[in-house]
């Protein structure tokens, strides 16, 4: 399942914060998950507690935030909101849209102990 390998990635950024910051218990994720992105925040977080099981996160929270997703339209020269990766520009109706944020998922702040 791709959720479970996103969720077991999560948890090597953790590993790996935890020995570069010094700390031993991670009680708090927030995720960001772009609405572009394909992931399914539910299935996600269902992996996510199978994964930190015996792991440095056992028992975490995780709070999912939900980013909209922007591109660039070639047309208006500006960003503009999007919903999908297949759609028009929101202002034009154009079709030359570059997606630069929303399409992604990113650990953004970890509260550890
Ligand atoms: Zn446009």
């Amino acid at each position: 399942m791709h959720e479970m390998s996103l969720a077991e990635g999560v948890l090597q950024i953790m590993e790996d914060q935890a020995q570069s910051q010094n700390f031993t218990k991670v009680k708090t994720v927030w995720l960001e998950i772009g609405q572009l992105s394909h992931v399914d925040p539910d299935a996600l977080s269902f992996c996510f507690d199978a994964v930190i099981k015996g792991s440095l996160a056992e028992g975490a929270k995780l709070e999912i935030i939900r980013t909209p997703g922007q591109a660039w339209c070639h047309d208006c020269m500006e960003q503009v909101n999007v919903s999908s990766l297949v759609d028009d520009c929101p202002k034009c109706g154009g079709h030359r849209l570059q997606v630069t944020d929303g399409d992604d998922m990113r650990v953004k702040e970890l509260e550890v102990d």
